[in-house]
């Protein structure tokens, strides 16, 4: 697991901004060093432990791009019909030794190797043939209808950057080139956790003053979606005793600690305590709505988050938090989220010096413009805020009020894993 000093996330304003968090997190957190080595059938969704590079030239080979005729451009009559007698047949998975086009026509299909002198193909559709010839129009550029060797990767080149998340399409490439298996960061193990003495596991009755503990399931579902083992460590009371033993228990054996809930400044908000009593406890106040509190620590060198308690905090905190932390800890190189500029279909006011995120909808607006529409209600309890909208529109720091035909910027939630 990767040892952190306990001050690597040392702090000193009282509201700490999302990007300065975000800036100590690269800083300070290490990946795992440990890599495997996994079949292409098993990488999707893994991190690439190393640049991975081609072996092979893709295409392999200069190849034909459509069912038709192979010629040499040289042979064509740049103003009138040429006809070329035809010669030769190359089908997918053929061979074009012996065969060249030099004043001839060679029937050709898609995937088909091409004779070395051929450089353009006809689509047969464009072409008239009669019984031995093939009668082709003017006006066709060299080079068209084809596929150059290469002209896809290069021998050599970078085809999988170390840092890479395994996405369908780098499996594709990686298996187009001909890579067998890949080196990988190992998967992040992380201990989850929820606090409260309110909670109680859905699918038991629900006593006087209890809910069901809803953030585990999120919290687990976000980070299987993020190719991370979990432990799910169930509920812990509101008691700084229980919670420092079980959170100190589980930092061996895991690369993150997760819980939610305890981390504000009431009477019964004891994991800041517990964590101070075991480790560091280094920010808890960071300037983002909903979100703030979010604590941050080190327990026995392992890093720790302690996201709020209210659902609506727990998601924006994890996807703008937890999300930035577990691709450093990965190994995995994360673009940052780039909002897509939409205009705003409300009016909000918020207070400068903090960051907002608002559940919103998109519509598309009579002029074509996307439009995003604010959920009805904007408390951070509210989970359906989250179910019947489309993504968070972000509000930064700098702004104090969104009048409609206002842009902003708008995060799908698919843009989160
Ligand atoms: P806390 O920060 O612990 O005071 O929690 C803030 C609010 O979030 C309270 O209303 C809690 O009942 C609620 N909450 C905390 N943890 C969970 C959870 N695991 N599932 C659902 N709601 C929770
Ligand atoms: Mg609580």
């Amino acid at each position: 697991m990767a040892q952190l000093t306990d001050d690597c996330f040392a702090f000193g304003g009282a509201l700490m901004p999302v990007d300065a968090a975000l800036r100590l997190i690269a800083d300070r957190i290490m990946p795992v060093a440990e890599t495997q080595e996994v079949r292409l059938s098993h990488a999707d969704g893994r991190v690439v432990a190393a640049d991975i590079l081609s072996p092979i030239a893709l295409p392999p080979f200069a190849n034909s791009a459509v069912d038709g005729y192979a010629v040499r451009h040289v042979d064509l009559d740049p103003d009138a019909p040429t006809q070329l007698p035809l010669r030769g047949r190359i089908a997918a998975g053929g061979s074009a030794t012996g065969l060249a086009a030099r004043q001839v026509a060679v029937r050709v299909f898609t995937g088909a190797p091409l004779p070395d002198d051929a450089d353009t193909v006809f689509m047969q559709e464009d072409a008239k043939t009669t019984p031995k010839h093939v009668i082709l129009p003017p006006g066709l550029r060299k080079g068209a209808n084809l596929r150059r060797a290469g002209e896809d990767v290069a021998r050599g080149a970078v085809v999988l950057p170390a840092g890479r998340r395994m996405r369908p399409q780098d499996v594709a490439l990686a298996a187009a080139v001909g890579i067998a298996s890949l080196p990988v960061r190992r998967q992040l193990k992380v201990a989850l956790f929820s606090t409260g003495d309110e909670l109680v596991e859905s699918g038991e009755v629900l006593a006087e003053g209890a809910i069901y503990d809803s953030n585990r399931l999120l919290l687990a579902a976000l980070l299987q979606r993020f190719g991370v083992q979990v432990s799910d460590l169930g509920i812990l009371r509101d008691d700084r005793d229980e919670l420092a033993g079980r959170l100190e228990a589980a930092a061996s054996g895991h690369d993150l600690i997760l819980t939610s809930g305890g981390v504000s400044t009431g009477e019964e908000d004891h994991v800041k305590a517990a964590v101070e009593s075991i480790g560091k406890l280094v920010f808890w106040r960071l300037a983002i709505k909903p979100g703030r509190p979010v604590a941050l620590g080190i327990i026995d060198g392992i890093p720790f988050a302690g996201l709020p308690g209210n659902p609506v905090a727990v998601f924006v905190t994890f996807c703008h938090v937890v999300r930035p932390l577990l691709a450093r800890l990965s190994g995995m190189q994360l673009s940052p989220l780039a909002p897509l500029e939409v205009r705003a279909a409300f009016s909000y006011k918020k207070k400068p010096g903090r960051r907002e995120y608002v559940r919103v909808s998109l519509r598309i607006s009579p002029d074509g413009k996307a439009e995003a529409v604010k959920h009805a209600q904007e408390g951070a309890g509210i989970l359906t805020s989250l179910t019947e909208t489309h993504g968070l529109a972000e509000l930064a720091e700098d702004v104090s009020t969104i009048a409609p035909g206002d842009a902003v910027g708008f995060l799908p939630y698919a843009m989160m894993w």
